[in-house]
């Protein structure tokens, strides 16, 4: 990716052998929750939260967790582990009947909660990436972590607007195709 920051999280290990990525997961996050612009979710990803900051970071300091990309509400985009690598982000899920779908998902972090719309740059930052994605690995489906989840996740959250990310994405790229799941869940709920 252009313009991609690299830290180096680790908690990540390899994917099972001959395991090819066909999902992606997108997820929000905000530390301390509902805080934008901080250090919290970099030092989360790299076990170095402090948990003097703020009485949250004591409950969820243990936690050993991980995602490929984080998208600030700026736009800055990094990379904390390569897509090549499996990163501990979905947890217990499920998807089209496979579970434990870090093996074969990457993960992508916006800032954000779920009372606050996100940014205009986030989408055009998160559209180019899943066009980079589908180029590279064959994506067949882009969900939320509420999808793969249901009842104990609800980020990214209703204030991500998935027809808005449609309409950001290239015709060319597959990224509109892995899409329409996700799309015709959303118009059903209309
Ligand atoms: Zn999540």
């Amino acid at each position: 990716m252009n313009n991609c920051c690299i830290e180096t999280s680790p908690n990540c290990d390899a994917r099972p052998a001959d395991e090819i990525v066909s999902l992606v997961v997108i997820h929000a996050i905000s530390l301390p929750p509902d805080c934008f612009g901080g250090p919290g979710v970099r030092q989360l990803f790299l076990n170095c939260l402090d948990p003097s900051e703020d009485p949250f970071y004591a409950e969820i300091q243990h936690l050993r967790v991980s995602a490929h990309y984080f998208i600030r509400r700026t736009g800055e985009l990094i990379q904390f582990v390569p897509p090549e690598a499996r990163a501990w982000h979905a947890g217990a899920s499920s998807w089209r009947g496979r579970e434990r779908c870090n093996d074969f998902s990457i993960g992508i972090e916006l800032e954000g909660c779920d009372t606050l719309p996100f940014e205009p740059v986030q989408y055009n930052v998160l559209a180019d990436l899943l066009d980079d994605l589908c180029r590279s690995f064959p994506v067949a489906d882009i969900v939320g972590h509420s999808d793969i989840a249901p009842g104990r996740k609800t980020d990214p959250g209703p204030c991500f607007d998935w027809q808005r990310l449609l309409s950001s994405l290239s015709l060319s790229s597959g990224a509109v195709s892995a899409l329409a799941w996700k799309l015709a869940q959303a118009s059903e709920q209309a």
